[in-house]
């Protein structure tokens, strides 16, 4: 069972759980499908309390500035329109739930779903006073939503137990989740008491 999170004024924000970003796919996240399951209580979590949620992906024209052949980091990935690009197939989006796309023009990244986006002022539209994050990656897309957040005013959570990371250089992964800490994003989530103990 996945904690009691949700509280009037949250809403969940669900990172990046796309084919692509998915054991099989171009820029695959190590166990980045161990997301789902625990995701998909959080997501319950939210629809029974009808509490906002919220989707992000990547979601990139063919010639993206952060694919390798145009000089950037990363593999071709997340192509709008593609199955790369899909949710998860085992990820129970609710009908209701907000998708936002980022990184849709060719000339700019973001990694934060709040990066180029009106996601702070759905938010606020909707009398959001909290984030409550997980997915994909800890040491990108994750982080970066969650700082985001956190400089626009919101409190923000991050699910430990639902957030894999890249972990190009080890340490990546603790190193994030210090990150977030350090700017006031509070680990919670089934792994949050060993993660803490041994930070
Ligand atoms: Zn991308």
């Amino acid at each position: 069972m996945s904690p009691e999170i949700a509280q009037p004024g949250d809403a969940l924000i669900v990172v990046d759980v796309q084919n692509d970003f998915l054991p099989g796919g171009t820029l695959a996240v190590p166990r980045g499908d161990e997301v789902i399951a625990p995701l998909n209580a959080y997501l319950r979590q939210f629809e029974q309390r009808h509490l906002p949620v919220f989707v992000t992906r990547d979601w990139h024209p063919p010639q993206h500035c952060s694919f390798r052949e145009q000089g950037g980091p990363w593999p071709p990935h997340c192509i709008a329109g593609t199955p790369g690009a899909e949710f998860a197939r085992g990820l129970r989006v609710p009908a209701g739930a907000h998708v936002v796309s980022k990184a849709t023009g060719a000339r700019a990244d973001a990694y934060s779903g709040f990066q180029g986006t009106d996601l702070a002022a759905q938010l606020r539209g909707l009398g959001v006073t909290r984030v409550v994050v997980g997915g994909l990656a800890t040491d990108y897309c994750v982080r970066a939503t969650v700082l985001d957040a956190l400089a626009a005013g919101f409190g923000a959570v991050v699910l430990s137990d639902a957030v894999r990371a890249v972990e190009l250089r080890p340490g990546d992964a603790s190193q994030a989740l210090a990150d977030m800490k350090a700017q006031g994003a509070q680990i919670a989530g089934r792994a949050a008491a060993s993660l803490s103990s041994s930070a």
